[in-house]
């Protein structure tokens, strides 16, 4: 369910900048964070005065939130699996005995 959310908001993001998404697409790098990189697209477009650098800086707020999102979702699945091992061995013990 809360996944679900998740990917909606990312889909939410590419939506509502589908352009940034597009220049983010003709970056040198497949990995650019769009902040010194050379080569950036999206960089190059606000140097021309084709991009509003606010409305890119709400999208990388948006996107840095997206990833913190992501990543706590990624975290609590680990502690999730360490908790299902635990109690794989605690019941473990249990029979060995
Ligand atoms: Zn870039």
């Amino acid at each position: 369910m809360r996944e679900l959310r998740l990917t909606d908001a990312a889909a939410g993001i590419a939506d509502v900048f589908e352009d940034i998404g597009a220049l983010a697409a003709r970056c040198r790098f497949t990995d650019c964070e769009h902040e010194t990189e050379p080569g950036c697209a999206i960089l190059a477009a606000v140097e021309d005065c084709s991009l509003d650098p606010a409305r890119l800086a709400r999208w990388h707020k948006l996107q840095a939130e997206d990833a913190f999102n992501s990543a706590s979702l990624a975290e609590r699945r680990e502690k999730d699996r360490a908790f299902g091992k635990l109690v794989r061995s605690a019941v473990k013990a249990k029979s060995d005995r």
